[in-house]
């Protein structure tokens, strides 16, 4: 829902602390004056502005609830740059709730003149964008099986409460992971704090950041009961990796 939420004066979202603002989960995986975005959610835009973000190579999308998805059209200026049509990747279910949105976009009768030259492709279990691989790790995100990803020594797991076991094969070595951590009380589709810490504890990685927190977590007094190898994640937050 983002933090501040829509409509409440509770402590996180009355917090002064920069790192208590929250916009919906996105990453700009970024190597070699390529880069990769990992859902474009209702935030993009602005998002992409505050990081200077000025193309794309490529999007790839974990599902498509509306948090993830709904900034797809402010791809429309970057795409105009782009030198091809920007490559989207999801899976085929995510895929098709994301043509029938935005129909004027991909339905080959579309008229709309300025639509994003973008063109959707089925994810299989690993894409390679710009000599980077991107592998698919499968998530259990309530009822939906939704669409992690590693990319050289790190992954992105956002909307998750599950990793199966096949996929923690695919999650060994990592130096760092992204994972969803909603809030300490349970939730059918989200990972709590504590079970969060809990796949951390199994895939071992070197550091561990958790994402997609509500507004029942404080940045800073979180962090000091958390491992001294996981933090919270923030907006803008860059971190090093190797592809
Ligand atoms: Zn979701
Ligand atoms: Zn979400």
């Amino acid at each position: 829902m983002g933090v501040p939420t829509l409509g409440c004066t509770c402590r996180v979202c009355t917090s002064t602390d920069p790192r208590d603002r929250r916009t919906r989960p996105s990453i700009a995986v970024t190597w070699a004056g390529h880069r990769v975005v990992i859902d474009t959610g209702p935030d993009f835009r602005m998002q992409a502005l505050r990081e200077g973000i000025d193309h794309v190579d490529a999007v790839l999308y974990t599902h498509s609830h509306a948090d993830h998805i709904l900034g797809l059209d402010d791809l429309r200026p970057l795409s105009f740059k782009h030198k091809n049509k920007i490559p989207l990747y999801a899976d085929d279910e995510a895929a098709s709730v994301i043509e029938r949105i935005f129909d004027y976009t991909f339905d080959p009768d579309s008229q709309y003149p300025t639509r994003a030259r973008v063109e959707m492709h089925r994810l299989g279990q690993s894409v390679e964008i710009e000599g980077a691989v991107f592998h698919r790790v499968p998530l259990t995100h309530g009822r939906l099986e939704v669409a992690g990803f590693r990319f050289g020594n790190a992954a992105y797991l956002t909307d998750m409460n599950d990793i199966p076991e096949t996929s923690l094969a695919l999650l060994e070595n990592l130096d760092v992971v992204i994972l969803d951590a909603l809030r300490k009380t349970a939730h059918s589709s989200h990972a709590t704090l504590e079970q969060a810490v809990g796949f951390v504890n199994r895939m071992r990685p070197r550091r561990a950041f958790f994402t997609h927190m509500s507004h029942d977590l404080l940045h800073a007094e979180t962090n000091n009961e958390l491992p001294e190898n996981i933090q919270l994640a923030y907006d803008g937050l860059r971190i090093p990796f190797e592809i």
